[in-house]
């Protein structure tokens, strides 16, 4: 590992730091973006500095588990959305690393270590609760967390839909396609789906899939009973170019 990217790990390791440093780095760019012309330029040089940094991408929850299946010493961590939003709850999944950093330089903190099965189990209940998947990168393509987050209090997607940062929140490899001979109007994916992009055609009635807006986060897939989505390659759609 590189000098550049272990400091990096350092600084976001620790909670302190890490949180001080996203709530500075939003205000900055919320103070600059009402500069009259410097909005594209700011943006530009935000989503760079995420590049670099600290980003993510929403991943299904069948690729989650698979990159459990390559981890060695997945971490239980608080998650620091929630506590920004004075919420607390243990949701974060970290490995490589991080959980040994994350150690040191939080001692009074609670980290519980887990065995892949235990931290696989915990990933399909928080899918269960309609809990999306974010896969964050330390200057990619070093992967460093799975987060398991929800629109109140994801850092991500403020970031991205209050910001207009998009790295900091990346559109997943699939879009969600409802098979409509297999749909029964139910609407129980339009309570899934965290970014409004599940619609009802009342004439039919039936759910379509909005392929601007969705994810392909996978919660429309794994709450419809009716097995009546699947998620499909994003690159063999119109949605290609929409990340
Ligand atoms: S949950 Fe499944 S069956 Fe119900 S409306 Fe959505 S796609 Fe159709
Ligand atoms: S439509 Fe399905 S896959 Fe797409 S964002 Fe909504 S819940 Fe996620």
């Amino acid at each position: 590992m590189g000098e550049a990217r272990k400091k990096l790990l350092e600084k976001i390791a620790d909670e302190k730091y890490f949180e001080g440093w996203i709530i500075e780095d939003f205000r900055v760019i919320e103070r600059l973006k009402k500069v009259p012309l410097l909005n594209k330029l700011v943006l530009t040089i935000g989503e760079k500095r995420i590049k670099k940094t600290q980003g993510g991408q929403i991943i299904s929850l069948n690729d989650a588990l698979k990159v459990l299946e390559l981890c060695e010493n997945p971490a239980l961590f608080p998650c620091i959305c929630r506590r920004m939003s004075g919420e607390e709850g243990y949701y974060c999944l970290n490995f490589g690393i991080l959980p040994e950093l994350y150690e040191k330089a939080n001692p009074d903190e609670y980290m519980e270590e887990l065995s892949v099965s235990k931290a696989k189990k915990l990933l399909i209940e928080w899918d269960k609760k309609g809990f999306y998947h974010l896969i964050l990168w330390s200057k990619a393509p070093y992967v460093t967390t799975i987060c398991n987050c929800t629109t109140p209090y994801c850092v991500g997607y403020k970031a991205r839909f209050v910001l207009g940062l998009k790295t900091a929140m990346i559109k997943g490899e699939y879009v969600a396609r409802v098979n409509n001979s297999r749909c029964v109007g139910c609407k129980m994916c339009l309570t899934r789906c965290p970014f409004g992009a599940i619609r009802f055609n009342i004439n039919e009635e039936r759910a379509f899939i909005d392929i601007n807006k969705c994810f392909g986060c996978g919660l429309c897939v794994t709450g419809c009973k009716n097995n009546a989505i699947e998620l499909i390659d994003r690159r063999l759609t119109p949605a290609k170019n929409l990340w």
